[in-house]
C-alpha cells in the first residue's frame, strides 16, 4: 500500500471523511517527515486536523498550544470520542485540579496521549517544563499562531515565549496554523518561533459566498431599528451580532427581545455555565441571534450562521475578517454588514491613548486600514484580499455592496504623478497623512521640523479637492503603483510600476471615498429624520379631541402629543406602522388606531407626500435596559416593593419607571399588587375620579380626592387607569 492510500485510509478510520480537504493531505505528509510547517487557512478550512492526524499516528504526544481553555475541552472531547479509549487526548491549564493534573501526566508518561492541548501559561510553567523533558514529543502545535504578534488582532503576550519553552524541552517539529496573517504577522509569526524555513502551505483567503457590505451609522436608534428589519427579514436564520462593549451587548440582546426576536448576549463578563448555555442554544437553534463581544465565536463550529453584523467597527481588518468568516461556512449564504461612523473611530483612538507608545501606533495603523476598508467605494472583497497580500483579478465581485452599486469613477492620472513627485521628494520615507499634507501645503510642525516647505514640489496638489488623495493613494496600493513598509509603521514606497508611471503616465480612473458624516447624534429623540407637517399635525389633534368626546375620556388618554407629531412626522399608513410610533402600543393601536390611520392615508394622497422610508423600530422604553427588568417582574407578579430594592432603586423612582413606560405606550398589569396593598373601594375610587377628571395631573387629583388617599395610591392607580385606558 502507498503512503497516500494509507493516510487516507488513516482519515476514513479515525475521522471517517473520505477526502482530505485543500492542502491537508500534503501539510500531514510533510510534518510527519520532520518539516516545520506554517499553514495559513481561513476559518473552517479544516486546521485542527491538520495535527489531530498525524498526532495519532506518530509516536510519542504532540504538545499543541491553543489560547482558549474553552476551545481545548472542546477539541479533547472529539478526539477522545473518535473511540480509540479514554485519555488519547487531554488538556493541562489552570482549570485543572491537581489530581487530574496528575492523571493527565500519568497519562501522558504511559504514552497513551496522543495529544495533549496546552495554554501558554502552562507550557511556560517551570514544573510543566521539567516533565515535558522527560516525554518523547512528536511535534509542535502552535495554533491559532497569529495571537504571536502584536500586529494580529489577539496578541497574547504569553506566545512570545513558545519558543523558549520549547528549547528547553527539547526540539521537535513545529506547525504553526491560523486563519488571518498579513504579511506582517507572517513574518512575526515564523521569527519568534524560529522557524524561518517552515514549508508554507497558504490556501486563498477568498470566501465567494460572503456577501460584504458596510452602512453609515448615524445614530443608535436607527442601528438598532435597521438590525431588528434586517433580521425579521431573515427571520429563524442564525446570525451573529458584534458590538465592542458589554453594556451595548446586554442593550442590543435586549431591544432585539423585546421585539420578539430569540436572542441572546454572550461575553466575557457572564457566568461560564450561562456562556455555555448560550453557545449551546444557539448550536441547537433554540436561539437565532447571538450578540456577543469578540469573545464568542472563536473555534465555534456552526455551519450554517447566515450573517454577522458588527455594531462598531471593528479594531483590524484582521478580526474583521475572522469575525465575519464565520458566516456561511457550508458555503451556502452569508451575509456580513458593518455599521460605521468617524465618531467610533475616533472613540478608539481615544481610547488607546492610555497605551504605550509603541502599541498606539501599531493600534492606529490597524484601525486606519479598517476606516480605509469602510470609506472606500472599491470592491470590498478586493480590499480585504489586498490587506492579506492576495491579488483579487476581476473588476466586480457582485457580491458587495460597492460592486453591487458602483461609484461614479473619474480620471486621476494628473493626481497620481502628483502623489509620486511628492512621496520622491520626501525620500520615501514618510506615511499616508504626511504625503498628503505635503501634497496640500500645510505647514504642520512635522514637515516644518524636517524642512520639507522649502522643496520645490511643496504644495503641487494644493489646487485639487483635498477629498481625492486617500482614494488616489490607496487605490494606487491596490493597483501595485506604491507599497505600504508595514515594518516601518507604514511609510510609503513607490514600486517599479509606479516608477513606469512617473515616465510614462496613463489613464487611471479611481472611485471617489463615501463621505462618511463625521458625526452621529447619541440617542435621537423625538421624530427623527423628517420635519413635523403642521396642517396634519393640527387635524390629528382635533379628531382626537373629537374622539376624547365620544369616548368621554380625557385626550391624552387617547394618544399623547408626542406620538401625534410624530404621526405628523413619520405618516404612519398601517397598524404596524403605527406602532412604531412612540406612545404607541398594539392595544392602542388597535383601539384608537383606524381613524387616525385612515386620516394620515387621505391625507398624503390629497397631498402626494412621499413616506420616509425608514419605518421606525420599537425600541425598549425609553431605551433602558433597567425598565425592560421592571417589565419582566411586574409579568413575573413580584411584588412592587420588592423589585425596588432588588433594582437599586426608592419605591419612588421605581413609580417614576413604571409611569414612563405606560407613558410611552407599554400596557402592564400591576392589578396583582394592588390587590394586596388597597382596598377595592379606594382604588375604584381614584380610577372614577382619573376617568371624570381632563387632567393627569398628580397635584390636583390630591387636591381632589382629599385626605383619604397617599401620593403612592393615586400613583398606583393612575398607572392602572393609563395602562387600561391609553394603552
Ligand atoms: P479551522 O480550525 O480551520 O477553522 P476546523 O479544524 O475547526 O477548522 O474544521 C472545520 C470543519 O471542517 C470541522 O467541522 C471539521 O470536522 C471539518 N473537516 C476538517 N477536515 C475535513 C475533511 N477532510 N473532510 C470533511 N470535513 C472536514
Ligand atoms: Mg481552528
Amino acid at each position: 500500500m502507498t503512503q497516500k492510500d494509507n493516510l487516507a485510509k488513516q482519515l476514513k478510520h479515525y475521522f471517517g471523511f473520505d477526502t482530505f480537504k485543500g492542502d491537508q493531505e500534503a501539510i500531514i505528509n510533510n510534518l510527519m517527515k520532520g518539516n516545520d510547517m506554517f499553514v495559513l487557512m481561513p476559518t473552517g478550512g479544516g486546521k485542527s486536523l491538520c495535527y489531530q492526524l498525524p498526532s495519532l499516528l506518530m509516536e510519542g504526544t504532540a504538545i499543541v498550544v491553543s489560547p482558549l481553555i474553552a476551545l481545548m475541552k472542546n477539541q479533547v472531547d472529539v478526539i477522545n470520542g473518535l473511540g480509540e479509549g479514554e485519555g488519547v487526548a487531554h488538556f493541562l491549564n489552570s482549570s485543572l485540579n491537581k489530581a487530574a493534573i496528575l492523571q493527565v501526566m500519568d497519562d501522558v508518561s504511559r504514552g497513551v496521549t496522543k495529544l495533549l492541548y496546552v495554554a501558554p501559561e502552562s507550557l511556560n510553567k517551570k514544573e510543566n517544563i521539567e516533565f515535558f523533558k522527560t516525554v518523547r514529543i512528536s511535534f509542535y502545535a502552535i495554533d491559532e499562531a497569529h495571537c504571536i504578534s502584536e500586529w494580529g488582532h489577539d496578541f497574547r503576550p504569553e506566545y512570545r515565549n513558545i519558543r523558549h519553552a520549547i528549547d528547553e524541552i527539547g526540539s521537535a517539529p513545529i506547525i504553526a496554523l491560523t486563519a488571518t496573517a498579513t504579511d506582517k504577522v507572517r513574518t512575526d509569526i515564523k521569527r519568534s518561533l524560529g522557524i524561518e524555513n517552515a514549508l508554507e502551505y497558504k490556501s486563498s483567503f477568498n470566501r465567494p459566498n460572503l456577501y460584504y457590505e458596510v452602512r453609515q451609522k448615524r445614530s443608535e436608534k436607527d442601528t438598532n431599528a435597521q438590525i431588528v428589519q434586517f433580521i425579521r427579514k431573515h427571520a429563524g436564520k442564525s446570525g451573529i451580532i458584534y458590538c465592542l462593549s458589554r453594556k451595548k451587548v446586554e442593550e442590543l440582546a435586549e431591544i432585539l427581545k423585546t421585539n420578539d426576536i430569540k436572542a441572546a448576549p454572550y461575553h466575557a463578563g457572564l457566568d461560564s455555565a450561562t456562556r455555555s448555555k448560550t453557545q449551546d442554544d444557539f448550536l441547537m437553534e433554540r436561539i437565532d441571534v447571538i450578540v456577543a463581544t469578540i469573545a464568542f465565536g472563536m473555534g465555534i463550529d456552526k455551519p450554517d450562521v447566515r450573517f454577522v453584523i458588527h455594531y462598531d467597527i471593528p479594531k483590524s481588518l484582521e478580526g474583521y475578517y475572522q469575525e465575519t468568516g464565520r458566516a456561511g461556512r457550508d458555503g451556502e449564504e452569508g451575509i456580513c454588514i458593518a455599521f460605521y461612523s468617524r465618531k467610533d473611530l475616533d472613540k478608539l483612538k481615544k481610547f488607546m491613548e492610555g497605551k504605550p507608545i509603541a502599541e498606539q501606533e501599531i493600534g492606529r495603523q490597524l484601525l486606519q486600514e479598517t476606516a480605509a476598508y469602510a470609506e472606500s467605494s472599491v470592491c470590498r472583497r478586493k480590499l480585504l484580499l489586498h490587506y492579506f497580500g492576495e491579488p483579487y483579478p476581476k473588476d466586480n465581485c457582485g457580491m458587495c455592496d460597492n460592486c453591487l452599486h458602483p461609484h461614479q469613477k473619474r480620471e486621476a492620472k494628473d493626481a497620481l504623478v502628483m502623489v509620486l513627485k511628492a512621496i520622491t521628494a520626501v525620500k520615501e520615507n514618510f506615511k499616508q497623512e504626511y504625503v498628503v499634507d505635503f501634497l496640500e501645503g500645510k505647514e504642520t510642525e512635522d514637515i516644518l521640523s524636517h524642512k520639507h516647505h522649502e522643496l520645490d514640489d511643496f504644495g503641487i496638489g494644493a489646487d485639487e479637492d483635498e477629498k481625492l488623495w486617500n482614494p488616489v493613494i490607496r487605490q494606487a496600493l491596490l493597483a501595485g503603483y506604491l507599497r505600504k513598509d508595514v515594518e516601518n509603521y507604514g511609510l510609503l514606497k513607490i514600486t517599479a510600476a509606479g516608477k513606469r508611471f512617473m515616465k510614462h503616465p496613463e489613464s487611471f480612473e479611481v472611485q471617489e471615498d463615501i463621505d462618511a458624516s463625521d458625526d452621529y447624534e447619541e440617542d435621537s429623540t423625538g421624530a427623527g429624520a423628517g420635519a413635523l407637517d403642521p396642517a396634519l399635525y393640527s387635524m390629528l389633534r382635533d379628531l382626537r379631541k373629537k374622539v376624547a368626546q365620544k369616548l368621554n375620556l380625557p385626550p391624552y388618554v387617547i394618544f399623547q402629543d408626542v406620538s401625534l407629531e410624530q404621526m405628523a412626522t413619520m405618516y404612519p399608513v398601517n397598524c404596524q406602522e403605527l406602532q412604531q410610533i412612540q406612545g404607541v402600543g398594539a392595544g392602542k393601536a388597535k383601539r384608537y388606531g383606524a381613524e387616525f390611520l385612515e386620516l394620515i392615508k387621505r391625507h398624503c394622497e390629497e397631498n402626494d407626500i412621499e413616506r420616509p422610508e425608514e419605518l421606525r423600530v420599537r425600541t425598549v422604553a425609553k431605551g433602558s435596559l433597567q425598565k425592560v427588568k421592571i417589565i419582566r417582574n411586574i409579568d413575573l407578579k413580584v411584588a412592587l416593593d420588592d423589585i425596588a430594592p432588588a433594582l437599586g432603586l426608592d419605591f419612588d423612582e421605581l413609580l417614576d419607571d413604571i409611569e414612563d413606560i405606560v407613558y410611552s405606550g407599554t400596557k402592564i398589569d400591576i392589578d396583582y399588587f394592588l390587590e394586596d396593598v388597597m382596598d377595592e373601594e379606594h382604588v375604584d375610587e381614584i380610577y372614577e375620579y382619573f376617568r371624570e377628571s381632563d387632567t393627569d395631573d398628580l397635584e390636583t387629583a390630591l387636591d381632589e380626592l382629599g385626605g383619604d388617599c397617599t401620593e403612592e395610591e393615586i400613583r398606583l392607580v393612575r398607572i392602572k387607569f393609563l395602562s387600561e385606558m391609553a394603552n
